[in-house]
């Protein structure tokens, strides 16, 4: 589970879904069905659990956070507590018969006192037959149960089921709070700075930062810059040594060109002296003596190169070539 665990961290992340979520609980009006729409990574799923600790935890802080601590917040952190469910697509989709499972749950006397929690990931995801059915349950909501849709997009799930339920809006995470966690993470500066320029998906910011593949291939993109105006070295051979690893799959070669166009944009705005955009501060050094040898016309014109390829790299192109190419006319420009 994320690190979510109170409403005031969640504050932080989603001011007003947190908001939305406490007033309800606060006016003891909380709705019977949410839905959580965002895109992936803003901690949809973290909220929900942390709504279902809200309601079952055994003594709420003064504040009305869940105390984190009581058997029953552990229980839902570790997803072992028999209230609350957790409903995921079986393959594609999400099938009538998760959806009727789910309802008979509920038509047994639950094991446990409390409220009852389903949540449903990737809502969007159920077919024809497994909306319906849980439309049905939305038409009778038995007392004391909850429900949290969780999805990418409200607008592909049944009309009747949104307008059953509460929509509350989860927004992209500012970069600088995806930054703020990798480092508290203990993601070195470099990475922490550079990766939140790639996604705003926290989720796959932290998996980028544990990849070692993928940090390598940052560490790459220094070196290359490093050597870009030695004549003793040649760029297009020390890319010629780590392009395997860059090469693997269009991810890895969208990381890595990526990294180069922000590493390029780095330089065009030091000349320009946009010192607030700089996104390889601990490179501030190299980036310095890189600038005072090459004109701005020449980092404009391979940054312009290397954003035409970014587009190309959805094309079935020879990449091995046009990468070849591009470091070329880089290291071309430096020297
Ligand atoms: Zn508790």
């Amino acid at each position: 589970m994320s690190v979510i665990n109170r409403f005031k961290i969640l504050e932080k992340f989603q001011p007003q879904a947190a908001k939305m979520i406490l007033n309800g609980i606060l006016s003891e009006r909380i709705s019977h069905a949410y839905i959580f729409e965002g895109p992936k990574g803003t901690h949809k799923l973290a909220t929900a659990l942390l709504f279902a600790q809200r309601l079952l935890c055994l003594s709420p802080l003064e504040d009305h956070e869940p105390c984190g601590t009581c058997s029953n917040c552990i229980r839902i952190e570790h997803n072992t507590h028999p209230n609350v469910f957790l409903v995921k697509a079986d393959g594609e989709q999400i099938k009538k018969d998760q959806i009727k499972n789910l309802i008979y749950e509920f038509s047994r006397l639950s094991v446990e006192n409390g409220p009852r929690i389903y949540i449903i990931d990737e809502a969007e995801r159920m077919n024809q037959d497994a909306s319906n059915t849980l439309l049905k349950q939305m038409e009778e909501p038995l007392s004391d149960i909850y429900a949290v849709l969780l999805t990418t997009n409200a607008n592909a799930l049944l009309k009747t089921i949104v307008s059953r339920s509460q929509l509350i809006h989860f927004k992209p995470i500012a970069r600088h709070l995806i930054k703020a966690t990798l480092l508290e993470e203990g993601v070195p500066p470099l990475a922490s700075n550079v990766i939140p320029e790639y996604t705003n998906n926290i989720d796959e910011a932290k998996k980028i930062a544990e990849s070692k593949d993928l940090m390598s291939i940052l560490e790459s993109v220094i070196e290359l810059y490093a050597i870009s105006d030695k004549k003793t070295e040649s760029m297009v051979i020390r890319f010629k040594e780590v392009s395997d690893k860059i090469l693997t799959n269009t991810a890895t070669m969208d990381f890595f060109l990526t990294l180069m166009i922000l590493y390029q944009k780095d330089l065009l705005n030091l000349k320009l002296r946009h010192l607030d955009q700089i996104v390889y501060v601990s490179e501030m050094q190299e980036l310095e003596r890189i600038t005072n040898k090459v004109s701005q016309k020449t980092i404009q014109s391979v940054l312009e190169k290397m954003l035409a390829l970014k587009t190309r790299l959805r094309y079935n192109i020879n990449y091995a070539l046009a990468f070849d190419l591009i470091i070329a006319q880089l290291e071309r420009g430096m020297l």
